[in-house]
């Protein structure tokens, strides 16, 4: 039976619906609404289209957006005065640096020095540690990770007790995820392996999965044979292989392809994320819905 096909842009459209009503909701009753600042540094031109659809997107929502953007030369300590200057602000409840950094400055430095309470990318120590913990303990989940989350609750997926294979061991995906789905949780509660350049044998670790999670950003690394048959496979891999002209816009666009064969995968898999439209849009989707957070844990009406 062909797999039942996991799409990001559905479910995207759906927690964007739920959130722009809570805005609503919240702006009514408290005269507030999520404010988040996003602080590109330098015109590299990934990073500023990626800034650009968060910048979108929350607008779209009713949030206050600050877009800040600051040239490639401003020093550390600049950046690091505006980053007080946010922390310091009532309106603003999530910051968001965008990476990578030009390299005279100290990436670790400009991310620890956002306020935890307002760290909606999840990537401060605190918040890190937080998510060890599990539980009540977690404010910020880090997004792509809480997307993959929500992809496989909305699939409805049992993890309860499964075998989740996790390749890769990234902080910002392969760590976190792994970390997650091993929690004491209904959404969670699986057997958890993580699996990277240095295991010894990785078909054999991925063919027992009953959830296959890859964030490698190797194309094509999953092979079909190392699909156990009905699994739920997340494909976290973006990968650039090639351009092409856009049908719709005439433009020349890149060629994606994640780090599973699709289209073999899917004859195989129970259930599997496309690339592109699988996990990529929820990462943004998770980061508004951390800032929504944000703003209600301030309010009091959610709890951490
Ligand atoms: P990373 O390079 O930081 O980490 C990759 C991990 O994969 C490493 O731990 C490495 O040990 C492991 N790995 C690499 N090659 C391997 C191999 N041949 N065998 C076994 N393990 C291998 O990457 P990342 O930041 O975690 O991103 C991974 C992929 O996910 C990339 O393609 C990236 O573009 C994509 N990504 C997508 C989103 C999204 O929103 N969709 C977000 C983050 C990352």
């Amino acid at each position: 039976m062909a797999a039942k096909i996991i799409k990001g842009i559905d479910i995207r459209e759906e927690i964007l619906s739920d959130i722009r009503k809570e805005v609503q909701e919240i702006k009514a009753e408290y005269g507030l609404v999520p404010g988040l600042t996003t602080i590109l540094v330098g015109d590299n031109p990934a990073s500023l289209s990626y800034v650009t659809l968060k910048v979108e997107t929350a607008n779209s929502l009713g949030f206050k957006e600050v877009q800040d953007s600051q040239p490639t030369d401003i020093s550390e300590e600049d950046l690091l005065s505006l980053i007080a200057k946010y922390n310091n602000d009532p309106t603003i409840h999530g910051i968001l640096v965008q990476l990578p950094l030009p390299e005279h400055i100290d990436e670790k430095k400009v991310l620890y020095a956002i306020d935890p309470d307002k760290d909606v990318d999840g990537f401060h120590p605190i918040n890190i540690g937080r998510l060890m913990l599990g539980g009540s303990e977690v404010k910020f989940p880090p997004c792509t990770p809480a997307g993959i989350q929500e992809m496989i609750i909305r699939a409805g997926v049992n993890t309860d007790g499964a075998e989740v294979v996790v390749v890769g061991r990234s902080n910002i995906v392969g760590k976190p995820i792994a970390n997650m789905l091993l929690q004491k949780d209904p959404h969670a509660n699986a057997t958890v392996t993580v699996v990277h350049t240095h295991t010894k044998d990785l078909a054999s670790h991925c063919r027992r999965a009953d959830i296959l999670i890859v964030a490698a950003g190797v194309p094509g690394l999953v092979s079909p044979e190392w699909i156990k048959p009905g699994a739920c496979v997340i494909d976290v891999g973006v990968n650039r292989v090639g351009e092409k002209i856009s049908e719709k816009t005439g433009k020349k666009v890149a060629v994606l392809r994640g780090d599973v064969d699709f289209e073999e995968a899917r004859k195989i898999a129970g259930a599997i994320t496309p690339v592109p439209g699988g996990v990529g849009p929820m990462t943004i989707t998770m980061l508004m819905k951390n800032t929504l957070n944000s703003l209600k844990y301030r309010l009091g009406i959610m709890q951490a």
